[in-house]
């Protein structure tokens, strides 16, 4: 199939989780078991997104090379979504040195000693390069935002801690994701979306499983509880910063098969609209080739 059409195709599947404006916008409107009636098997969703990575590693390739846009992916979600496979799926063919991996865990005492954006806007990549967030500064308005003591450890003047900061960090954050959509810095934001009763199933495999229990914490189970109220700090997160230069995609995360599909599709019609190429040769840099190669070619 030629590649336009293939990306007609994926283009429906894709465009009911895309979303790029927050009025309006219901988290309860998106169905965590959605597969928009596709069925595949297990070997025929693999060889789909094998292909789809194949094509992501060739577009990253360019990407690369042309060395002036970049890629920014963010993932969040509650716990055993899956935001660590489908990394590892989606990513499984870009090349190494063109992608950087970053996993947001609790900021420490540098961190806390800054202001929020401050580590994760040092880790925005290069130019030419992939750039993921595993978790992001998004936690700024989730974990922060449903746990108060989280927020006491940042040591902002009481002053500034009023019930409007959540508004105003939302509105941060989409300001700065506007600042690097001008800088070339391309956004995509995905939301693994879990139903609360998959990821019970998810934990208790994680418990029964020995090859599964490294993954196991306790305090995902803690976090659990919490449930409703991340929900609501998703909805609001999401509602305040969807944007056609940032768009996020609710993608629905009950079936890792369709998230990984979904991801991978959305990220690949994303770099095929930037339409990347290879640098032009110029007749200067044509003619320094070819004094090259005769020189290797006159070597005894
Ligand atoms: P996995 O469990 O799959 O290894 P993870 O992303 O859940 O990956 P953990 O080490 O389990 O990694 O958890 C990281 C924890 O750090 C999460 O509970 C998250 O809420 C917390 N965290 C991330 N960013 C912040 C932040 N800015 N402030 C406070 N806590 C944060
Ligand atoms: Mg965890």
């Amino acid at each position: 199939m030629p590649r336009k059409e293939i990306l007609e195709a994926v283009q429906k599947y894709v465009d009911p989780f895309r979303v790029t404006k927050g009025q309006g916008f219901q988290l309860k409107d998106f169905d965590p078991a959605d597969t928009r009636g596709l069925k595949m098997n297990k070997g025929d969703a693999a060889e789909l997104l094998r292909r789809g990575s194949e094509w992501l590693a060739m577009e990253q390739d360019m990407l690369y090379a042309q060395d002036r846009w970049s890629l920014l992916l963010i993932f969040q979600a509650m716990d055993a979504a899956g935001k660590d496979g489908t990394i590892k799926h989606v990513m499984s063919g870009v090349n190494p040195q063109g992608c950087q991996v970053y996993s947001f865990k609790q900021p420490s005492a540098e961190e806390l000693a800054h202001d929020f954006m401050w580590r994760y806007a040092r880790r925005v990549p290069e130019r030419g390069r992939i750039g993921i967030f595993n978790r992001s500064y998004y936690e700024e308005v989730l974990v922060v935002r449903v746990h108060e003591e989280v927020l006491e450890r940042q040591k902002l003047p009481a002053g500034l801690v009023t019930k409007r900061i959540w508004d105003e960090r939302l509105a941060d954050i989409a300001h700065f994701e506007e600042y690097l959509s001008r800088q070339g810095v391309v956004v995509l934001k995905f939301f693994l979306n879990l139903s609360y009763k998959e990821q019970k199933k998810r934990f208790m495999e994680r418990l029964d499983r020995p090859e599964k229990n490294w993954k196991f914490s306790a305090s995902d189970v803690r976090e659990r509880k919490y449930w409703d109220d991340y929900r609501h700090a998703f909805q609001e997160a999401i509602g305040a910063t969807a944007a056609v230069y940032a768009p996020w995609f609710v993608v629905p995360a009950d079936n890792k098969w369709f998230t990984r599909l979904i991801v991978a599709a959305a990220i690949v019609e994303l770099v095929e609209s930037l339409d990347l190429q290879y640098p032009k040769v110029d007749a200067a840099k044509k003619k320094e080739l070819a004094a090259a190669r005769a020189e290797l070619a006159a070597e005894s």
